[in-house]
């Protein structure tokens, strides 16, 4: 049997998210690695001889990534069916690319199953349209943190006419405040500061640029959390009438 890894993306959080593709991953897979942010429920699918967790959370201690990368390759090499089970998209700020790249770089087949990002997820169930003609002509993904702590363009997002939509943010908050403020966004720019997307302890607080800080401070926002920020966050109310008409 050949070795290969499949870097699976499981969505962010309702199990009913997952694509057909991850779910066939799943049910072949021998060892399933999983993240902390993969709803443990997904694994109703998987049939494999070992789940070993390896929560690489911000803050809390983790498994450093030369040890996930070792513990893939080594069940590789024996000829295991692997699974690497990511939340959201494996290429989302999930760092897929790195891992696919070194398994690749020493001769292990690599496949990337996408998986629905938070971003979407938590936008969509929130009744926000992440683009909208006339209102947001594109969307931008970005996180806070950066490895190195280099500063962002905050000017340019601020002015760049798309929506834009915060990983990893709640612990900066006050950056990102500052500097789209600074960078000429309004104050009072919406905001939706969404937690636990797609599931049942999902949570969503309004805001508007300016008070982010006291409202998610009020709120008690707690990662995992994106922000959604434009004016497309006041779409929702079209849409919630569109899904009373659903039933
Ligand atoms: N690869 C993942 C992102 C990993 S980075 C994806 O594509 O979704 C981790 C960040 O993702 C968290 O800090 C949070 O900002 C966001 N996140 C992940 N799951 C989430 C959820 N269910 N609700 C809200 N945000 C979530």
């Amino acid at each position: 049997m050949s070795a290969k890894v499949w870097l699976v993306g499981a969505g962010p959080g309702d199990p009913e998210l997952l694509t057909l593709k991850a779910v066939k991953a799943l049910r072949q897979a021998e060892i399933v690695l999983i993240d902390d942010l993969v709803n443990p429920a997904v694994l109703e699918h998987s049939h494999a001889a070992r789940i070993i967790p390896v929560g690489k959370r911000g803050g809390c201690r983790s498994t450093p990534q030369a040890f996930i990368h070792r513990l893939m390759l080594r069940y590789a090499r024996q000829g295991k069916c692997v699974v690497r089970l990511k939340g959201g998209d494996p290429c989302i700020f999930g760092r897929g690319s790195e891992e696919a790249e070194w398994l690749a770089a020493r001769g292990i087949e690599v496949e990337i199953v996408n998986g629905i990002t938070a971003g979407l997820a938590g936008a969509t169930s929130c009744g926000i349209p992440l683009t909208l003609r006339g209102t947001a002509r594109g969307v931008t993904l970005l996180t806070a943190h950066t490895q190195d702590d280099s500063a962002l363009n905050w000017a340019a997002l601020a002015q760049s006419g798309t929506t834009l939509v915060i990983y990893m943010g709640v612990a900066k908050l006050a950056d990102i405040r500052a500097g789209l403020l600074a960078g000429g966004m309004p104050g009072e720019m919406p905001v939706a500061m969404i937690e636990s997307a797609s599931l049942p302890q999902q949570r969503e607080c309004r805001s508007r640029l300016a008070s982010i800080l006291d409202d998610a401070a009020a709120f008690a926002l707690k990662s995992p959390a994106i922000l959604v920020i434009g004016e497309v966050v006041q779409q929702r109310a079209t849409l919630d009438l569109a899904q009373l008409a659903h039933g």
